[in-house]
Formats: C-alpha cells, sequence, structure tokens
C-alpha cells in the first residue's frame, strides 16, 4: 500500500511521456536498485515525447528469463491507484521477497511506460517497444512473460492469456496461484495488457487481473477506492507463481 500511496498518491495522474510517468520511473528504479537489483531504464519516443521502461534483474542472472511486468502509466485524469499502481506494487513486493534467492535469478522486472495508448493502431507502447528490442535473439532466450494489471478492486482474481501466443504460461501461473490456495479463475482474455506483444511475438505469456470495476479509468481510482485485502491476495498470488520458477521449468516454457 505504500507503493500504491506514493504512486497513485504523491505523484497522481502518470500520463505517458510526461512527468508524472518519469517520477513514478524514478521511484520504481530506486526501489529496485535499494532491494540490490541492477536497473536500467530504457527510453522510447511516443507523441513525439519520451516515455520510459523501467528494467531490473538480478546480478548474475538466467540468461533465458521471464519477464513479470506492470505498467505505470495511467489515462489523463487517474490518479491509477488499482489501474496500475496495485500491479506495480505488486511487481516491487516480488522483487523484495525474491532479492537474492535462487529464483531471481530467473526473473526481469518490468515496469513498463505508455501502456495506456489507444491512437493510430498504437497499444501497449512500453511493452512493444520491449519486444521489438529484444531482436529475434532475444526473444528466442525469453522464457515468458507474466503482466500484473489492476489486480485490487474487490473482484475475484483472473489468471490466463489472451490466447493469440501459447498458453503455457498462464495456464502454469493459475495452476500455481490455486495450489497456493488462492482463489482465481482461468479464462482467456481481449488484447488489453502488456502481454500482448509478447503472446504476438510467440512467447508463452499471461497476465493476472480482476478488471473492470466502476472506478476503471477515473478519478475515483484512488488508493482509499483500492481493497488492501486483495493487494495482499494478488502479492501472494504473484509470489506462489514466482517461487515456482526452476531451471527445468524455465526450459520448458521455451520449448513451447
Ligand atoms: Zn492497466
Amino acid at each position: 500500500m505504500r507503493h500504491v500511496r506514493h504512486l497513485a498518491g504523491r505523484i497522481g495522474t502518470r500520463v505517458r511521456a510526461h512527468r508524472g510517468e518519469r517520477r513514478a520511473a524514478l521511484y520504481v528504479a530506486s526501489r529496485f536498485r535499494r532491494l540490490g537489483y541492477r536497473t536500467k531504464i530504457r527510453t522510447f519516443p511516443v507523441d513525439g515525447a519520451t516515455s520510459r521502461n523501467v528494467v531490473a534483474w538480478w546480478p548474475g542472472a538466467s540468461r533465458y528469463p521471464v519477464v513479470v511486468g506492470a505498467h505505470m502509466d495511467t489515462v489523463p485524469g487517474a490518479p491509477g491507484a488499482n489501474d496500475n499502481a496495485s500491479g506495480v506494487a505488486v511487481l516491487l513486493e516480488t522483487a523484495r521477497l525474491v532479492a537474492g534467492k535462487r529464483q531471481a535469478r530467473f526473473l526481469r522486472l518490468v515496469a513498463f511506460g505508455s501502456e495506456e495508448y489507444g491512437a493510430n493502431g498504437a497499444h501497449h507502447v512500453g511493452s512493444q517497444s520491449f519486444v521489438a528490442r529484444l531482436g529475434p535473439r532475444g526473444r528466442r532466450k525469453l522464457a515468458g512473460m507474466l503482466s500484473i494489471d489492476m489486480v485490487a478492486d474487490g473482484r475475484p482474481l483472473l489468471v490466463g492469456s489472451f490466447g493469440i501466443g501459447p498458453r503455457a504460461l498462464g495456464r502454469l501461473a493459475y495452476r500455481r496461484v490455486r495450489a497456493a490456495g488462492i482463489k482465481a479463475r482461468y479464462t482467456t482474455l481481449c488484447d488489453c495488457s502488456d502481454n500482448g506483444p509478447f503472446e504476438r511475438a510467440g512467447i508463452p505469456a499471461g497476465f493476472m487481473y480482476s478488471g473492470p470495476e466502476p472506478n476503471y479509468h477515473s478519478p475515483s481510482d484512488t488508493p482509499r477506492n483500492l481493497v488492501p485485502r486483495d493487494l495482499v491476495r494478488s502479492g501472494r498470488a504473484a509470489k506462489a507463481f514466482v517461487k515456482a520458477l526452476r531451471r527445468d521449468l524455465v526450459r520448458r516454457l521455451r520449448r513451447h
């Protein structure tokens, strides 16, 4: 909740390539670094201005990582507590829980910019830029991707994929969440979060999500309207997935 209050309260609206998104990127990068992760801020152009992804990895990380990501940006006028400070908070807390542990080596943690962008056929620009930048070799090395987006709004947790790319990761995440005793439903959704570009590139990718909800893209998407109990649940779900990461499993994912 401290991360949510900082992002959606102190910083507030974080529109692509604007000051709020930049402040969020600097905040997220500093949190990763404080935990012992290496970080890079990758810039990319949007609307003739500069947007950012924050990429973090543990020193000595595996060459075949799984990306766990959440977008930092908001639509104009929305403080974006649930959409998506909740996902970024889960990302940072997951990073804290596995820092220095075996699982950290299998992770590439990414806070995406410019997810909320729907002009000229472009969508999820930060994650698209991340996937494009990998190149064919980098894409082949990536074992999978999980997007955490809108996960603390009083609704049941949905886990799955968009059904565009290999479904192995969405299924694996769902099984792990259920095995940890967390209530969740497996589903196939619209192409509406940062796992989309990964799925389109043939990478096993999936999501954790619990929207839509009444405060979606509205000024009322505030920390007060968040359900802390659900944030904890989603944090536990992400932890269950990440804890399962082992070399053989990552290798199996890559074969899909
Ligand atoms: Zn979102």
